[in-house]
């Protein structure tokens, strides 16, 4: 097999795409362009006094928006080809949901699991001091959040390390998915999970499409295989078997565990945690190559890790029906080609996890404007109703319970109004995809890539260009 190229993989995407437009060549390459790449070497000193030297890459794919938005994931799979790989997804992600932003994306190449807290800390202000200094870094210039291998301590780190450095009154907006306590968003964490599942329950309520792939609609008693219970994966699973869809196989780096009566995510989660490993998980059987797993009987894949899982190697062999596209880019041109003769259904990844830089440009707004959305959150819902029954008792003499609360007009939670939100434009766009496919009669990865395109074209046209 050749070597796996990323960001040619993406660009073959585009190109398959653009066929259908008549948008200017120069105009395509601009587009296509990522407009700027960081590569920075910085020292790290370990816990044991020795000295390191680590790797890390910002990349800005594009500047029709502003400001740029995009992850920083930490793995030894990082590279430039990767970063700007997935800087160009963000682009066309964002502008599939229509959220105003340009596509970025960071990297550190390490194996998170080899450094101690206070190391990976340094390695996150470094980068941060790093990518400040170089003006990769602010509310209105580039915006990062969590990705593979970061969750919101990282994110906290940074805006700490940008409020040491920076004096803004918007600096809380320089980078989203922080913790709750530090001006980020309720349902942030679960978002790109939750996004997933909205997208994949909208692509099981078409009957016409479900009638093609001989499947009932809803998603009601559909089989499930998951690659990846990190963040993504394992709301996507939770949210999905919500809805009654059985998850019936979990695919993990070292190993996976299959089971046609349906696997307890909690509880598998819960062993995770608790082990180090998805070995020895009592229940349903465990497969040792977990790759095989994704090769399964099931209604719908969800490669939810990284990039090139499915590839001209094993697209032959992949049995499900729907594949959805939870991590960018899990598929390859080849494989994307060999499923398509095979009829299956593939949600596309710039569509489908885009309900994480969503909720990230609620964040955003919410950090600018100052204002918080609803009158709590949920997560200190049972504290806050306390202190609120306590103070109308204290105040009336009358004891309430919470549901009296509830009559007498509780204002909508942050939580509800960042999940209406995003399900909103989870729905919205996958109509909107689904016709744009129709009529131009393609596939829902290429309607979304021309629908990304038409609108940055727009984008750079109306901007024209400078000088
Ligand atoms: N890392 C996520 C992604 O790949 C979220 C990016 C963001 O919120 O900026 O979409």
């Amino acid at each position: 097999m050749a070597p796996f190229k990323f960001f040619k993989q993406v660009n073959k995407n585009f190109d398959k795409a653009a066929e259908f437009l008549s948008v200017d060549k120069g105009m395509l390459n601009q587009i296509k362009a990522c407009n700027s790449t960081y590569h920075v070497t910085f020292p790290l000193r370990r816990d044991d006094g020795t000295v390191e030297v680590i790797h890390a890459w910002r990349s800005a794919h594009s500047s029709h928006k502003a400001p740029t938005k995009g992850g920083i994931r930490y793995a030894m799979e990082v590279n430039e080809d990767e970063v700007n790989a997935l800087a160009a997804l963000m682009t066309y992600k964002c502008a599939v949901v229509s959220v105003p932003f340009g596509g970025a994306k960071g990297g550190v190449k390490i194996d998170r699991s080899k450094y101690s807290e206070a190391e990976i800390e340094r390695i996150t202000r470094r980068f941060t001091f790093e990518l400040i200094k170089k003006n990769f870094l602010g509310p209105g210039v580039d915006v990062p959040a969590p990705d593979y291998g970061t969750s919101e301590r990282e994110m906290a780190w940074i805006l700490d390390t940008y409020r040491s450095m920076v004096s803004s009154l918007d600096s809380d907006g320089c980078v989203t998915g922080k913790p709750i306590h530090q001006s980020g968003i309720s349902g942030r964490t679960e978002a790109t999970g939750r996004g997933v599942f909205f997208g994949l329950r909208e692509a099981c309520n078409v009957k016409g499409d479900m009638d093609k792939l001989g499947l009932s609609t809803g998603l009601e008693g559909k089989r499930v295989i998951v690659q990846g219970l990190g963040n993504v994966g394992y709301y996507a699973a939770k949210f999905l078997r919500q809805e009654g869809a059985l998850i019936t196989g979990v695919a993990e780096a070292h190993g996976g565990i299959l089971d046609e009566k349906g696997i307890d995510i909690e509880k598998l989660k819960n062993h995770i945690t608790e082990t180090g490993s998805i070995a020895n998980y009592p229940e349903g059987t465990f497969i040792d190559q977990s790759h095989k797993l994704l090769e399964e009987h099931c209604d719908i894949l969800i490669p939810a890790a990284l990039e090139n899982q499915i590839n001209s190697g094993n697209a032959a062999n992949i049995k499900a029906k729907i594949i959805g596209e939870a991590a960018n880019g899990p598929l390859t041109s080849d494989a994307d080609q060999i499923l398509q003769q095979k009829s299956v259904l593939i949600v596309p990844d710039i569509y489908l996890n885009a309900g994480g830089v969503t909720v990230s440009y609620f964040e955003w707004i919410k950090n600018l404007s100052h204002i918080r959305f609803g009158r709590m959150d949920r997560r200190y819902e049972e504290n806050a109703m306390g202190r609120l029954l306590n103070a109308i008792e204290g105040l009336t003499g009358t004891a309430f319970k919470p549901e009296d609360v509830k009559k007498i007009g509780k204002g909508p939670e942050e939580w509800d109004i960042v999940d209406s939100g995003l399900e909103d434009t989870m729905v919205l766009a996958y109509h909107m995809l689904h016709q744009n496919a129709r009529s131009y009669d393609t596939d829902l990865r290429t309607a979304a890539y021309i629908s990304a395109i038409k609108k940055i074209a727009l984008s750079y046209q109306q901007l024209g260009i400078f000088p």
